[in-house]
C-alpha cells in the first residue's frame, strides 16, 4: 500500500487576519504514508493551517505542495479531488441517513456515470452502484462498524459516529488524511480503539495522516514526526521523543 502516496510540503506559511498573525512563515514535511502531529496551545495556528490545507482560508505567503501540486491557489473542491480528505472537529454527518447511506455519499465523487445514467437505470451504472456498495461494506469494516451500516447514524454513540467520519471520509479514497481532534470528547476505549483505526489508516492503506490532537498520550504513542506551534511560530520539529522533552515546547505548554 501507498506506492502511490505523495509528500505534502508546507513552506513559509504565513497566514494574516486583520491585525494578527495566524502562522508566521510554518514549514513542515509529512512523509509518505506515515501519521505527522501538529500539535501546541489553544490559538497556536492549527486550525487555520488546516483550514489553509483544505482550501477554506487562503495563505497569505507561502505554499502548499501535495506532490507536483501547488495547493494554495485551489478550492476546497478541487483540492479533496487531489485526494486531501478531512474529518471536522465537530460531527458533521446527517443525522437521519443511515450509515450506509452516508458512506455512499463518501463515494459521490468518484462515481463516473453519475445520477443521470443511474435515473435511468442503465446497467452500467447498476454495477457501479455495486461496486460501491462493495467498497463501502469493506471500510465499514475496516473501521468495525460493519454491524451498524443499516442504522441512523445519529443514533450510535459519540465514538462510533466519530469513526462513520472517519470511514466517509476514507469512502473518498484519500491520499492524506486531515484530523482535526479525533479523540476529543471520546472515552478512554474508544480513543483506543480511534487510535489503532489510525494506525490501520497509515500501517494497512499507506494513507498519510496530518493530526491535530490534544491527548498527548495518543500523539506520542502514533505519531511518526511532529511540529509544535506556538503563536504562529514553529518552535520545535522533529521525533515525538526528542520534542516532547524540548525546553520551548515544556515553557509553550507551561504558560497555557
Ligand atoms: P488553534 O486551532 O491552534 O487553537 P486557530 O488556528 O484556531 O488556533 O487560531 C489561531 C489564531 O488565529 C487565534 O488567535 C484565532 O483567534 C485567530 N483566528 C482564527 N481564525 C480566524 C478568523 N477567521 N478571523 C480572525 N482571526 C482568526
Ligand atoms: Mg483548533
Amino acid at each position: 500500500p501507498g506506492e502511490h502516496i505523495p509528500a505534502l510540503e508546507v513552506r513559509d506559511l504565513t497566514v494574516r487576519f486583520a491585525g494578527l498573525t495566524a502562522l508566521d512563515a510554518v514549514g513542515f514535511t509529512v512523509r509518505p504514508g506515515t501519521v505527522h502531529a501538529l500539535i501546541g496551545p489553544n490559538g497556536a495556528g492549527k486550525s487555520t493551517c488546516f483550514n489553509v490545507l483544505s482550501g477554506v482560508y487562503r495563505a497569505t505567503e507561502g505554499s502548499v505542495r501535495l506532490g507536483p501540486h501547488e495547493l494554495t491557489a485551489l478550492p476546497p473542491h478541487r483540492i479533496a479531488d487531489l485526494g486531501v480528505g478531512r474529518i471536522f472537529q465537530n460531527l458533521a454527518l446527517p443525522p437521519r441517513a443511515t450509515v450506509e447511506d452516508s458512506l455512499m455519499l463518501g463515494r459521490h465523487r468518484l462515481t463516473r456515470t453519475g445520477f443521470v445514467a443511474a435515473g435511468l437505470r442503465l446497467p452500467s451504472a447498476a454495477r457501479e452502484e455495486a461496486r460501491h456498495r462493495a467498497r463501502v461494506r469493506e471500510i465499514a469494516a475496516f473501521v468495525g462498524l460493519e454491524q451498524q451500516l443499516a442504522r441512523p447514524a445519529g443514533s450510535l454513540p459519540y465514538g462510533q459516529q466519530k469513526l462513520a467520519e472517519l470511514a466517509r471520509a476514507l469512502c473518498m479514497e484519500p491520499k492524506l488524511l486531515l484530523l482535526d481532534e479525533p479523540v476529543a470528547g471520546m472515552t478512554a476505549d474508544e480513543r483506543r480503539r480511534t487510535a489503532s483505526v489510525i494506525a490501520g489508516v497509515r500501517d494497512s492503506l499507506g494513507i498519510s495522516v496530518l493530526l491535530v490532537e490534544h491527548d498527548m498520550g495518543l500523539v506520542m504513542r502514533l505519531a511518526d514526526s511532529v511540529t509544535v506551534l506556538d503563536f504562529g511560530r514553529r518552535i520545535a520539529d522533529g521525533a515525538p521523543g526528542d520534542v516532547q522533552n524540548d525546553p520551548a515546547v515544556v515553557r509553550a505548554y507551561l504558560g497555557e
